[in-house]
């Protein structure tokens, strides 16, 4: 075991408060590919910033839900890996410990919940569903192998996928509960998720700010220098042996 990984378990075991933000390394780790990645197949001639956006779905619903359809296409399949095991183990862990472990995600699958976490997405979910006028959350079934667009049944507008959108603001209750978990934490993780790009950013400062130790894990780390502890690997090798260690 490495001094860094070493370091690690040690400020965990110190910990009373645990806050944990995890990215698109996480889901990549999946077999889910990176919303900067370039895209494949149908899409490969558009870019994700001119189809995510409330402007492309005005200009043009049909082409932006076949795009979001297409992609619940690419990740319905998709299976939590060590790493998702390991946070839920470790959320665990933390509640026999009497400690409170905050699982905050940018991703828009449910990977950790499937691996049975409780967590809060700060980017929204891509298997729920919103009306694009009323705003109503949508509750009916959709046919993910179609990509007929569905109407509201409250106003008749189009449904979109419930995701925080390019130039949308983060949903208000998200990102409080970030907010509080980060200025309230000991140790604050980021996983997977450049620790210098904005929401991480602004979350991992206002921890540090409070006294908290900073953890980043990710294959390429962002050389960012308020963190203590660097892990660079992948988050499915390094957080199951954190969480062997631990539990
Ligand atoms: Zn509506």
């Amino acid at each position: 075991m490495t001094n860094d990984v070493q370091q690690a378990i040690t400020l965990l075991q110190n910990a009373k408060h645990i806050c944990i933000l995890t990215g698109a390394g996480i889901s990549a780790e999946s077999g889910i590919p990176t919303f900067r990645d370039k895209q494949t197949g149908l899409w490969e001639n558009f870019r994700a910033e001119d189809l995510a956006s409330i402007d492309a779905f005005e200009r043009d619903p049909k082409m932006v839900w076949s795009w979001y359809q297409w992609r619940r296409n690419l990740v319905k399949d998709k299976q939590p890996n060590p790493a998702h095991h390991a946070l839920a183990s470790l959320q665990q862990w933390g509640k026999t410990q009497g400690k409170t472990l905050s699982l905050i995600t940018q991703n828009v699958d449910d990977l950790h919940e499937q691996a049975g976490s409780q967590v809060t997405h700060l980017h929204g979910h891509l298997w729920k569903n919103k009306c694009s006028q009323c705003d109503a959350a949508y509750q009916g079934e959709i046919d993910y192998s179609q990509d007929a667009l569905v109407n509201c049944p409250e106003c008749e507008a189009y449904i979109r996928p419930d995701i925080v959108w390019f130039g949308e603001m983060l949903p208000s209750g998200a990102w409080q509960y970030a907010e509080q978990a980060s200025a309230d934490c000991d140790v604050f993780i980021s996983i997977g998720t450049s620790s210098l790009v904005y929401p991480a950013a602004g979350l991992s400062q206002l921890a540090k700010s409070q006294g908290a130790k900073l953890i980043e894990i990710n294959l390429h780390p962002t050389h960012n220098p308020l963190i203590d502890v660097v892990l660079a690997s992948k988050a499915g090798e390094v957080l199951p042996t954190l969480s062997a260690a631990l539990l």
